[in-house]
């Protein structure tokens, strides 16, 4: 039996039932997707999470396991450019798809640009081919990812990898502010900084920039009805407003789950529910591999406010992803990580426009925008309104202030006016629906103490048959990394 609908949860019941458990899938929430949500409001669509598909061998390999195709599954489109970036106090620049077409914007931004930017490249593949090789679909179970030659043959390089930080590692190979953001921005796609960050994971620039940034047609939930549809013809069975409160243990072992419909016997519980809420709600204080005293050291990441518009006219200022980075980042990543108070907010925006590639998501001649505002993670910032009946004052102020960010720095300076729709969600309906700890929007921030061993593990260690699979867990934060912790599991029960 699974907990939680989301993608690894959607993930992990496909690959058991298909590996011939009988499984049962237990969602609190009305619909399946978790984090990966979908809302529709008078002709808008817009996905409330992820809005990035990186890492597509990540999904072919998924696809494959379970008897299918991303082509079977999916329409993915390129993104070209990749995406356009604001920096603040100097013009848009927009990242083209392909590494030579980037080497080119670096040449043009700075002398030698370019060449720095295939030596960046290069490492990164590197960095990308021993972590998913060695780092990613495994249990940690044993010392052998270590002790493999990919590994041992660049052991000086990746612990140098481990122990610079993402900004310091950037600074060597160019100087121009702009170029070290781009290089740097994805750190926040890991729950992070720049600067808490390890370098090993300038992969993600080799993710974005030589495999390239995809758009799935009908956004994530086109992704999450695929799963849906995947999970349903493999049999598994699915139960939505169900809430699970207890996982049942008797001498150290799962004999199932108590939910808010009745009892589920189960010899195998996997949760890929919040990792926290797992560990401190659903099991007794002696059943948990981690006491509440480990979480008072660990590292949330960040929270959101999302706000979701509908726009009347065209928006050509916006790319399909369109980044805003203050001059003075260090400044929104010290609000967003060590800030206090429900105001405290990211300068540095980010926005999505899928009605650039996609006319499904909006009504004709309107455009449909996704505003994510990293913010702390703590639900005292409050709700927004796509969910909950009123919008939480600080949350209306910080989505207020964003817009007004995005309308002066594109020079759309009737934004707000020409918004014929607006919903928000605040790191209280974080908490509340998905469980997430601290509100926070993605999961534990991807620090050298936070990633992958060191992350945790993907079995109980005080409960035989309970497993975890799912963003808190390992390997991490992003719908990739969440196919490839419901592998993981597959891998430790097949043990
Ligand atoms: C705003 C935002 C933007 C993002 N952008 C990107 C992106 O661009 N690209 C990318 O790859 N990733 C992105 N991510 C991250 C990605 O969406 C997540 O890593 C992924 O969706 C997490 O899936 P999950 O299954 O691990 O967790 P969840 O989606 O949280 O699923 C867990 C499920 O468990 C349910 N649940 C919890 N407790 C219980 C209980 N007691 N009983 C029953 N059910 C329960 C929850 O309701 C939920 O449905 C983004 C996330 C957010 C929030």
């Amino acid at each position: 039996m699974v907990i939680g609908a989301g993608i690894a949860g959607l993930a992990t019941a496909t690959l058991l039932a298909r590996e011939g458990h009988r499984v049962t899938l237990v969602e609190r929430t009305g619909e399946v997707g978790g984090r990966a949500g979908s809302l529709a409001v008078d002709g808008f669509r817009w996905d409330t999470g992820p809005s990035w598909y990186l890492m597509p061998e990540a999904f072919d390999r998924f696809f494959a396991a379970v008897g299918t195709s991303t082509a079977e599954q999916l329409d993915l489109v390129r993104l070209d450019p990749s995406y356009r970036v604001y920096p603040e106090g100097a013009d848009p620049v927009d990242v083209p798809a392909g590494r030579e077409a980037a080497a080119a914007l670096f040449d043009a931004l700075e002398p030698g640009g370019g060449a720095a930017l295939r030596r960046y490249l290069d490492s990164g593949r590197l960095a990308y081919t021993v972590a998913v090789r060695r780092f990613l679909y495994t249990t940690f179970s044993s010392p052998r990812p270590f002790l493999h030659r990919d590994v041992l043959g660049h052991v000086g390089l990746l612990l140098r990898l481990l122990l610079t930080p993402l900004d310091r590692w950037a600074a060597g190979f160019v100087r121009d502010r702009r170029l070290r953001q781009i290089l740097t921005y994805n750190a926040v796609f890991l729950a992070s900084r720049p600067s808490a960050t390890p370098a090993l994971y300038h992969l993600l620039s080799h993710a974005d920039m030589d495999q390239g940034v995809f758009y799935p047609r009908g956004g994530f939930a086109a992704v999450v009805d695929a799963l849906h549809g995947l999970a349903r013809g493999a049999g598994v069975e699915i139960l939505t407003d169900t809430e699970v409160t207890s996982v049942d243990v008797a001498d150290g072992r799962v004999t199932g789950v108590t939910t808010s419909a009745g009892r589920i016997p189960a010899g195998t519980v996997v949760s890929s529910a919040d990792l926290h809420h797992t560990e401190t709600a659903l099991l007794a204080p002696g059943q948990r591999t981690w006491p509440e005293r480990r979480w008072r050291h660990r590292d949330p990441g960040p929270g959101a406010v999302v706000v979701m518009l509908g726009v009347r006219g065209r928006l050509p200022e916006l790319a399909h992803h369109t980044l805003f980075f203050s001059r003075d980042w260090d400044a929104d990543f010290r609000e967003v990580f060590e800030g206090e108070g429900p105001d405290a907010w990211s300068r540095s925006v980010y926005v999505s426009r899928p009605s650039a590639t996609d006319p499904t998501v909006a009504p004709a001649g309107h455009e449909n925008l996704f505003v994510l505002v990293p913010v702390p993670a703590d639900p005292a910032t409050g709700h927004g309104d796509a969910y909950a009946a009123a919008e939480s004052p600080a949350v209306g102020r910080i989505a207020d202030a964003a817009v007004r960010l995005i309308a002066r720095r594109t020079g759309v300076t009737d934004l707000a006016e020409r918004t014929v729709v607006r919903r928000t969600l605040g790191p209280a309906d974080f908490a509340e629906r998905y469980h997430s700890w601290r509100g926070g929007a993605l999961g534990l921030a991807h620090t050298l103490r936070q990633s992958a061993f060191l992350r945790g593990s993907n079995a109980s260690r005080k409960v035989d048959g309970l497993y975890y699979s799912g963003a808190t867990t390992l390997p991490g934060v992003g719908v990739p990394m969440c196919f490839i912790s419901a592998e993981n599991v597959l891998l430790r029960l097949r043990r």
